[in-house]
């Protein structure tokens, strides 16, 4: 059983090595670290994010002007000849290689170290520009395009780096990108909808377009009649027919927006199969693991684009998002995005109680209730029994658990009860462990112990 949790660097630069696997070891029961070791995002990187109250431990500053991400170990330029994105270390911790820190004393207390790595950038990392993505309207973007073949060398250059330069037990893979068709939809539960941004349309699309016989033009095209059908939604301009009908007449009409959309599916899975048979070709006991983002659980659309059976062939285990505290902000923010464009003529309460049933939550709050309330860990459980049952037992399922991820100031804050609840709902719904998510420097020390009770009481269950 991998008890988890995902920890930055910074919280062992502030705390030091000792202090805070002695934490999370004898107070959280944790057995396995996730050790963010590449990104450029705050949500697995840094210290608290800026706005929200610091939980009582670590440093009290916000890190928000030294932030600057990247690679925390130390990048060997061997293994990045291929590609363009040479420089990637992580400046904000000088010489500090975190996996070389962490290991041998995570090791000498019998916990398994994993490398998290994120598909996040930032525009000033050298070699950004030249791989980055194009939207609808032409415009470079700050996300790397999957098809470019130097983000392809980077992706399996960094994981033999780290699979080959220290001994980790393994490789926590994150790609919370979306394809074209939610990006122009805003059917996520992002709060913007622009959906002239939806990507890619660049050349190494094409490329691959070409070769699966996508016309590229129609594809163009139907985006272009897709951003026209938002823009009007937007603004509440019904079309004759109503929303619904006027957006299923579109895809009608151009199938080559859903083709062009798993095409962006299709490079995204290439990359984790890559890493995959990467990984498994230095050395086939290294563990890999996807990370499964929040959408899945919300969006019936993006669910029917992943098969967990399918994605378990390719996994030693899923971290499947089952956050259900801030899952009621973030639920409700899809929800309202839907209902602003496709489903516009549904009662947006409404939109939720057949969207309920759709994806089989039980008796959850309203939407105007959603946020302050949070989804109950009745849906963590559900969650996780939906991962197991699809799965097959081809991999391991790890729930993510909420612990003290940020909302806002009017939303559901968790107590330690609820970290207990969502921990024990994931291990009776017969998990293989959980990944207490987002991040340490974001959980308060009774929510740790919260999670460390559930996880001990599971455990003697199971003897
Ligand atoms: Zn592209």
């Amino acid at each position: 059983m991998m008890h988890g949790m995902q920890i930055g660097a910074v919280s062992f630069a502030d705390e030091g090595v000792e202090k805070v696997l002695d934490i999370v070891q004898k107070r959280g029961a944790v057995n396995t670290i996730f050790l963010t070791t590449f990104t450029y995002g705050r949500g697995l990187a840094g210290r608290q994010i800026p706005g929200q109250p610091f939980p009582d431990h670590g440093s009290q500053e916000s890190d928000e002007k030294t932030f600057h991400g990247g690679n925390y170990a130390t990048p060997h330029p061997e293994f990045y000849k291929t590609t363009v994105l040479k420089e990637t270390r992580a400046t904000e911790h000088g010489n500090l290689d975190i996996l070389a820190a962490v290991l041998p004393a995570a090791k000498k207390r019998g916990m398994k170290v994993f490398a998290s790595v994120e598909d996040q950038w930032r525009s000033d990392v050298p070699g950004v520009k030249e791989c980055s993505e194009v939207d609808l309207l032409g415009r470079r973007t700050n996300t790397l395009c999957l098809y470019h073949p130097d983000v392809r060398a980077f992706w399996t250059g960094l994981v033999t780096d780290l699979c080959k330069s220290y001994n980790i037990d393994g490789i926590l893979f994150f790609n919370e990108r979306n394809g074209p068709l939610l990006n122009a939809l805003g059917a996520s539960h992002f709060q913007t909808i622009d959906s002239s941004r939806a990507t890619c349309f660049c050349e190494h699309h094409q490329r691959a377009a070409k070769e699966k016989g996508i016309n590229f033009e129609r594809a163009r095209q139907g985006y272009q009649m897709l951003d026209k059908f938002v823009q009007a939604s937007l603004k509440g301009q019904r079309p004759s027919d109503g929303y619904y009908v006027e957006f299923n007449r579109l895809l009608l009409q151009y199938p080559e927006i859903i083709a062009w959309d798993q095409l962006f599916d299709l490079g995204k899975h290439q990359v984790l199969e890559q890493v995959y048979s990467t990984v498994k070709g230095i050395n086939k006991n290294l563990q890999v693991g996807f990370h499964v983002e929040h959408v899945n659980s919300f969006n019936p659309f993006y669910r029917a684009t992943r098969s967990y059976e399918d994605l378990a062939a390719r996994a030693d285990f899923l971290k499947v998002v089952a956050y259900n505290i801030c899952g009621g902000e973030r639920y409700a923010n899809f929800i309202r995005n839907i209902g602003s464009t496709v489903f516009r003529d549904v009662p947006l309460e409404e939109l939720m109680r057949f969207n309920n049933h759709l994806l089989n939550y039980g008796n959850e709050a309203s939407l105007e209730q959603l946020p302050a309330t949070g989804l109950s860990p009745d849906y963590v459980f559900r969650e996780t029994q939906r991962a197991l049952a699809g799965a097959k037992g081809k991999c391991k399922i790890l729930p993510g658990i909420d612990i003290g991820i940020p909302t806002r100031a009017t939303s559901r804050k968790g107590t330690p009860q609820d970290v207990f609840l969502a921990t024990s709902a994931a291990y009776k719904a017969g998990a293989d462990g959980v990944i207490l998510s987002r991040k340490y420097s974001e959980m308060k020390l009774d929510d740790i112990d919260a999670a460390g009770r559930a996880i001990r009481e599971a455990m003697k269950v199971t003897k």
